[in-house]
């Protein structure tokens, strides 16, 4: 008999995918321009085009057997040595090599940080709304996670709930800023209370409680927001990043887990990810695009056109009377169903063909998720259809 638990895994599928596969369906009977697809959060903008010349470049410059062979486990020492000094120049860290750890994609830097971490009975708790993988990666590492409820006024994080959540069990804290789904940047004001609950808790506790800092979308932020180093606020942080969304990447599955070596037990820290990665058999992360994300760290694809189509819809939609916290980065919006029930308004807008995602996969019901990484065209057409919904509800 195979895996009940994977199989069981297999019938709960994602609701974004299950969106996303019936619009390419719709786009098959009603015609591509009139499906408005804001399920997947794929990147719209290319890739820097200095990413192709470079993909050349290497092919060029190193022997085949030197490009595609495997490299040490942690990735190629030159390569994590560029992407050490790249954070210390634009952070003002102190990273070397050794404490960088290359993986495939953020999904890989958590699930190896979660199995790195992990013992019986560990608890990692989360805040709402949430990257819905979440649940299973920490399940699949032997973990517990905890979700503490959204403040839905800010998306800041409600600090009573969650110092309520921690128990003598809880071996991490997960956040996600820029945020997906709600875009939301936490402020410095946020960070700073969040590493003084820790690092009280931690004390009550008697052992360190991490911060998993998961920052796919660090760079993508818009005009007056800052995002803060998270590392320089709590010194137990582990950052897992990837190259997926600032450098559009996602297929490529390049990114890193970055360790400080003020970190609580480094050693045995970095030893585990090792362990963890050679486990979940990642052996190492792919040869060729660990030396371009070398070469390319310090770019990103042309965010002004996240920001343009963020200003579009979230001015369009308030304008209608939509309420929505405005996003500061990532490029998704959250704005409240205009009914209670999340899933039915998502029914209801697909008459408009307006595939939208409902909020309870989030942990947020109520509230639905608007992938704004599309052609802006898209959302202009898509604008007199939200209207019409609106309408629908006598707003
Ligand atoms: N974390 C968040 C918040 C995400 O939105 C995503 C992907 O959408 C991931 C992690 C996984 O990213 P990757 O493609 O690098 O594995």
């Amino acid at each position: 008999m195979v895996s009940k638990e994977m199989v069981a895994l297999a019938s709960k599928r994602s609701v974004i995918r299950e969106i996303y596969e019936y619009g390419q369906q719709r786009q098959l009977i009603v015609g591509k321009e009139n499906v408005y697809d804001f399920s997947l959060g794929n990147p719209s903008v290319p890739a820097p085009k200095e990413v192709n010349l470079c993909v050349k470049e290497i092919l060029d410059q190193y022997s085949a057997v030197e490009v595609h062979g495997y490299t040490v486990a942690p990735g190629d020492p030159s390569v994590r040595e560029t992407i050490a000094h790249s954070l210390n120049q634009r952070f003002q860290m102190d990273y070397k090599k050794e404490d960088i750890f290359m993986t495939t994609g953020a999904a890989a830097s958590l699930n190896i940080v979660f199995r790195a971490l992990t013992n019986p009975k560990d608890e990692f708790v989360t805040i709402a709304p949430f990257f819905p993988e979440y649940q299973c990666f920490v399940t699949a590492q032997g973990g517990t996670l905890k979700v503490v409820p959204a403040d839905i006024d800010t998306f800041q994080i409600n600090m009573e709930a969650l110092e309520n959540m921690i128990t003598p069990n809880t071996k991490g804290i997960i956040i996600n800023s820029p945020n997906n789904p709600c875009g939301v940047v936490y402020s410095k004001e946020t960070l700073v209370e969040l590493a003084n609950l820790l690092k009280k808790k931690s004390q009550e506790y008697q052992h360190t409680i991490y911060l998993i800092s998961d920052e796919p979308y660090r760079e993508i932020v818009y005009q007056g927001v800052t995002v803060e180093y998270v590392p320089h606020i709590y010194k137990d942080t582990i950052v897992c990043y990837s190259y997926s969304k600032s450098l559009s990447l996602p297929g490529e599955r390049i990114g890193y887990i970055a360790v400080t070596k003020e970190v609580e037990e480094y050693d045995d820290l970095m030893k585990a990810i090792a362990s963890a990665a050679r486990v979940l058999g990642y052996v190492n992360a792919p040869s060729l695009f660990q030396r371009v994300a070398a070469r390319c760290c310090d770019m990103t694809g042309d965010i002004s056109i996240y920001e343009k189509n963020r200003n579009l819809l979230y001015d369009g939609l308030t304008k209608m009377g939509y309420t929505c916290v405005k996003p500061g980065g990532a490029f998704y919006l959250f704005p409240r169903a205009l009914e209670e029930d999340a899933v039915s308004f998502c029914e209801k807008a697909k008459k408009y063909d307006l595939l939208l995602v409902p909020g309870d996969s989030f942990g947020c019901p109520g509230h639905v998720r608007i992938s704004y990484c599309v052609d802006t065209k898209t959302i202009e057409n898509a604008l007199p259809l939200f209207e019409k919904l609106a309408k629908e509800y006598g707003i």
